[in-house]
């Protein structure tokens, strides 16, 4: 495919954030639009996602993840939206410069009017939690296991320890007990589970794999493969406490231990990153601080469903379309959004005040710490009660949503910040 060297909107990776942004720039106007994406195929991670469990919220449906993408892929092509594969981007600038390159295009520049960053993101590794011990072969990022297992037909071992109560250990463990494999246990260094509870219904106690909370991994035990692990119970600060090793047997150890929002493009293109989110600061259009440059899904924020990831894509890819076709005249006055009581962040981290009273405006966060009982999810405007949803608990794997109507804009619009706060009732 010959590749133009400019483009209205030019979309930076093709999972389910890029895909639905890129549908909905062509919708919106924006008469030339490109996904580069360094795989060969389009679809992001939702390619090695084959358990069910996509589309419940916005399509109504629980697909598995390869049936979920092609929805969107197909009204892509279907659409005319013009994609470069195998292609990966190095560089972009905050001019909105483009320099990709790989099998697909060779070396290619590209000028966008507007760019769409959709990277996803990526798995904390071994070094990254700096785990003690050998250096055997057998220790694998979860996700690595799923694209071995699930795309490209290996087992990665036999007899499993997963490290991490994320959802990705937690499906993996699953996965692998139904291809014959034996899952020890999951560790889980925090107190409480950190992925989905119905993951946890559904992939661990449906299939007795134990959860062992407070515990972690003390040692790695093995010459050439790994042989066995030394778990141990940690304290509320993380310290071993004496006495309670175990040494468990297995070829295999998986680590679920986060995402990191994969964010070097961003910050070559000089847009500002959250420390706490590990994404760039966007506005409730999805724009970054660089005016022009948007971004969506997991580069933002690591979301728990896909559908919030699709319904962020629509947003960011409409906001670059109508980028695209007006020169940005006006100067952007913000609110910011600050993350208050047991909040530990709220996306977008600020609103645009020139567009509130356009429509709903979803806010979504993260606790910092469980709370099991029913709890009010409040934004208040320099402490006055904005809005507040009930909700049944709040739980740190859990996104929480809360929805700001135009009813509500006038109240936000004279305010020098919003704060959310979720609260026990
Ligand atoms: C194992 C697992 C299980 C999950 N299970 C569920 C579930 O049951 N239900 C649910 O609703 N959600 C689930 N999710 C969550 C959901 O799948 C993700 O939130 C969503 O897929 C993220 O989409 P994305 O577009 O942000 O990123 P991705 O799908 O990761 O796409 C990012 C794309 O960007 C490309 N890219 C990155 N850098 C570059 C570059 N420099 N140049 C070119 N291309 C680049 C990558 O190759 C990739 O294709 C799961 C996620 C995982 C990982």
């Amino acid at each position: 495919m010959t590749i133009k060297d400019r483009y209205d909107v030019v979309v930076v990776g093709s999972g389910p954030g890029g895909l639905a942004a890129a549908i909905a720039a062509k919708q919106n106007g924006a008469e030339d639009v490109l996904i580069i994406e360094r795989d060969v195929e389009l679809g992001g991670i939702l390619l090695q996602c084959i358990h069910n469990g996509f589309g419940v919220e916005i399509l109504k449906q629980d697909l598995p993840g390869p049936a979920y993408a092609q929805r969107f892929i197909n009204e892509a092509l279907g659409m005319g939206i013009e994609t470069l594969l195998d292609a990966m981007v190095l560089d972009i600038t905050p001019g909105r410069r483009i320099y990709a390159s790989g099998r697909g295009a060779g070396f290619a520049e590209i000028e966008a009017r507007a760019i769409v960053l959709a990277m996803g993101c990526r798995e904390r590794t071994r070094a990254q939690i700096r785990l003690p011990g050998t250096r055997p072969a057998g220790v694998f990022t979860a996700g690595t296991a799923q694209r071995w297992v699930n795309v490209e037909g290996h087992m990665p071992g036999s007899r499993f320890v997963v490290l991490g109560s994320g959802d990705i250990g937690m499906i993996m463990a699953r996965r692998l007990t139904l291809e014959g494999a034996k899952v020890e246990r999951v560790l889980e260094i925090m107190p409480f589970l950190t992925g989905l509870t119905r993951n946890y219904v559904q992939c661990l106690l449906d299939y007795n794999v134990p959860l062992h909370l407070s515990h972690t991994v003390k040692r790695i035990i093995g010459e050439k493969r790994i042989e066995a692990v030394e778990t141990v119970r940690v304290d509320e600060r993380w310290n071993p406490v004496e006495g309670s090793e175990e040494i468990v047997p297995c070829d295999t150890l998986l680590l679920s231990v986060g995402l990191i929002p994969e964010n070097e493009l961003s910050r070559q293109a000089g847009v500002r990153i959250d420390p706490i989110t590990g994404g760039p600061f966007v506005d409730d259009s999805f724009e970054t601080s660089v005016p022009g440059i948007f971004a969506a899904g997991n580069v933002v924020h690591v979301y728990d469903l896909v559908d919030w990831v699709s319904e962020a894509g629509y947003t960011a890819g409409k906001s670059a379309a109508v980028f695209a076709q007006r020169e940005r005249a006006r100067e952007i006055r913000h609110i910011p959004l600050l993350a208050g009581n047991n909040v530990r962040y709220v996306v977008p981290q600020e609103l645009d005040k020139d567009r509130l009273g356009q429509g709903n405006i979803r806010l979504q966060l993260r606790v910092r710490a469980p709370i099991e009982a029913p709890v009010w999810v409040e934004a208040r405007a320099n402490g006055k009660l904005v809005t507040r949803a009930p909700e049944p608990y709040a739980r740190p794997g859990e996104m929480v949503t809360l929805t700001l109507t135009p009813r509500q804009y006038e109240e936000v619009n004279h305010a020098s910040a919003l704060t959310v706060a979720v609260i026990k009732r």
